[in-house]
């Protein structure tokens, strides 16, 4: 119905699953296109530059900045996030639905400049779970994971300015319900616009035709 396709903004405490739940969306749902950001963290094990991250330097990323090349960027534990404005801007363009999984600060700049952006926040069932979560992963420090969670306290701050509230609890449920969120949203009168003016106009014209 619409060419455009839709930005959606997935935010969340670290340890929520995020990472999990884009994958597996990609994976059931072939079509969404997830945007890569670029960092100036290191690659954990396994990330790989280019798939997981762009992972410049921070003078490359200061470059990114006074280029203009950025949608958003943040600092998060020291190290800086952005968001490549180049792939965003195509992919919407070719109609394609894009993802960005990025955090509050960040959600809120490209809200700014995206009204339109769809923005969804994922959260465990409880603080609980989070920290139980984190501690799993085996990634992080125990001074990291409690950074992580001091963090995450900050950011529920930021959860009423979200559009819903996604939980993770079992990842196959998160899944359907995050793709139908995504795709419900794409029928809202506000995401419609320019089909709702090509109808009236069609009906206006088909009326002028027959009297
Ligand atoms: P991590 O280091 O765990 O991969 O990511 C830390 C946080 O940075 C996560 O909340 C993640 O969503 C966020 N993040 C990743 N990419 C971006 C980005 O391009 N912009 C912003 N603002 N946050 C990002």
């Amino acid at each position: 119905m619409s060419r455009q396709g839709i930005l959606t903004v997935v935010s969340g405490f670290s340890g929520a699953g995020k990472g999990t739940l884009m994958k597996a969306l990609l994976a059931g749902y072939g079509d969404y296109a997830l945007s890569i950001s670029a960092t100036t963290r290191s690659p954990r094990e396994g990330e790989v530059d280019g798939k997981d991250y762009f992972f410049v330097s921070t003078e490359r990323f200061l470059d990114m900045i006074s280029g203009e090349q950025l949608i958003e960027y943040a600092q998060y534990q020291d190290k800086y996030y952005g968001t490549p404005k180049e792939y965003v801007d195509r992919m919407l363009s070719e109609g394609r639905d894009v993802i960005l999984e990025i955090e509050v600060q960040g959600a809120a700049k490209v809200r700014a400049r995206y009204p339109e952006a769809l923005l969804l926040f994922v959260t465990p069932p409880s603080a609980e779970e989070l920290e139980r979560r984190l501690k799993n992963r085996g990634t992080e420090t125990a001074e990291q994971i409690a950074g992580r969670m001091s963090r995450a306290a900050e950011e529920a701050k930021y959860m009423p300015a979200y559009d819903y509230i996604i939980m993770n609890d079992k990842l196959d449920d998160c899944v359907k319900q995050l793709h139908s969120v995504i795709q419900n949203a794409k029928q809202s009168t506000s995401r419609c616009g320019a089909f709702m003016s090509r109808i009236s106009n069609e009906l206006q014209d088909l009326l002028k035709e027959e009297n």
